[in-house]
């Protein structure tokens, strides 16, 4: 008989549950013939979201000189672009040899780990987390440790928590700004407050900022670089995919500032990793210089009466006249992440209560320990489909909610 052929152990710890079993079972009752509503990935593009008609433009425009294979860093005219970003925006000193461009965000969360992690480092990730990041650090073999974001405070870090989990293991602090899932954004003093601690415990910093354009109200968006200094090392990851609705270009890059002289090993590794895939999908380096550089359409979508804000504030309202359902206001993002009060809806696992929520009123949603948060009693909702929809939404979800309150 043939041997089983099994996944490496190396995965037996990684997670990624935004496309996991639940999705698995959506796609299973698509297959039968009912149409869910997904709501468990935040890819604007099939909610009637377009790009900014230049950046498609240019892509098209540069089809046919980009067949070949570019410098694994990344085409001169993205990299200089998102240097002069970083540039204009207080980060006086990013040169293009401090950029590197990858397939969006994700790659370069991966390749990054894989460069920097050995087996065992400590990383310290929040709960919630975008799970990428969780299942990264353990891809690397390295351990994420999960520091708590407080729900009674906005979400926001809980910075005597992350000192009480640093041992002399930890290597690196973790800070997705504006959050997802919670859609928290940092203040100056939470984001100095990280870099303090990275500061003084001798640790690189790993900024995720892929929401900074999608900020609502008076949410102020602040780049942690720009506190770190020349003695902090800190990796600031961004891309195209949200604020430019181009998720399926895969498009986003890293910038690296800090005190490079220390970190040249690292960096040598990672151009190894980068050099090892070639290159980022060069159609879609293209369009970063016209991004950056060009009008910037998601201004429109993020003031009262834009798609961005709309939708948000109504799921946050909607979600809120739920009985025993509470959520934060989303102040960034394109997310929601409300609580259900366990004393009304007694959930034990959560990924069951998604399957079940899926199969009675056909929306797809994603569990709370999906984003590594501590208890079962959460769940994301993307907030991407028009007012409408997502008011019908809402409204199933309160109608299931209602059958199974006790
Ligand atoms: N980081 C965060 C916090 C995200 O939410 C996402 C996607 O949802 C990514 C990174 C990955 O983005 P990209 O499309 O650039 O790979």
């Amino acid at each position: 008989m043939a041997r089983q052929i099994r996944q490496s152990q190396r995965l037996r710890d990684v997670r990624y549950d935004v496309r996991g079993p639940i999705l698995v079972e959506a796609e299973r009752l698509e297959a039968q013939g009912h149409r869910i509503l997904k709501l468990n990935i935040g890819n604007p593009a099939p909610f009637g979201f377009d790009a900014p008609s230049a950046i498609l433009h240019n892509v098209v425009e540069n089809i046919s000189t980009s067949q070949g294979y570019s410098d694994a860093r990344g085409i001169m005219s993205a990299r200089t672009a998102v240097a002069q970003y970083y540039q204009t925006r207080g980060l006086k000193s990013v040169d293009v040899g401090d950029i590197l461009i990858g397939n969006g965000v994700s790659e370069l969360i991966t390749m990054v780990l894989q460069a920097f992690v050995d087996i065992g480092n400590e990383i310290l990730v929040p709960a919630p987390d975008y799970p990428l990041w969780t299942g990264a650090v353990s891809l690397a073999g390295g351990i994420p440790v999960h520091y708590r974001c407080d729900e009674s405070n906005g979400w926001n870090p809980d910075l005597a928590d992350i000192e009480s989990k640093i041992t002399p293991n930890t290597h690196a602090l973790v800070l997705i700004n504006p959050n997802n899932p919670t859609g928290a954004v940092y203040s100056e003093d939470i984001v100095r407050g990280f870099v303090d601690i990275a500061r003084r415990h001798d640790l690189v910093l790993m900024s995720d900022e892929i929401y900074e354009k999608i900020l609502f109200d008076d949410a102020v968006h602040h780049h942690t670089a720009t506190f770190a200094g020349d003695d902090v090392l800190c990796l600031t990851f961004s891309g195209l995919s949200k604020a430019y609705r181009v998720c399926g270009y895969r498009s986003g890059w890293v910038a690296v500032t800090g005190p490079q002289h220390v970190a040249s090993d690292f960096l040598e590794g990672l151009r190894l990793l980068a050099n090892m895939r070639m290159c980022a999908n060069v159609p879609a380096q293209h369009a970063i210089q016209t991004a950056l550089g060009g009008y910037q359409s998601i201004d429109e979508l993020i003031v009262p009466g834009g798609r961005f804000y709309e939708q948000s504030m109504t799921a946050w309202r909607l979600l809120n006249e739920i009985p025993g359902v509470s959520c934060v206001k989303p102040q960034g993002a394109l997310y929601c992440f409300p609580r259900l009060d366990p004393e009304m809806y007694p959930i034990v696992d959560d990924q069951q209560f998604v399957i079940d929520l899926l199969h009675a009123e056909k929306i797809l949603v994603t569990h709370g320990t999906g984003f590594n948060w501590f208890d079962p009693d959460h769940f994301r909702l993307v907030t991407l489909p028009d007012v409408a929809t997502l008011t019908e939404a809402i409204g199933r979800i309160s109608r299931y909610l209602a059958h199974i309150r006790v």
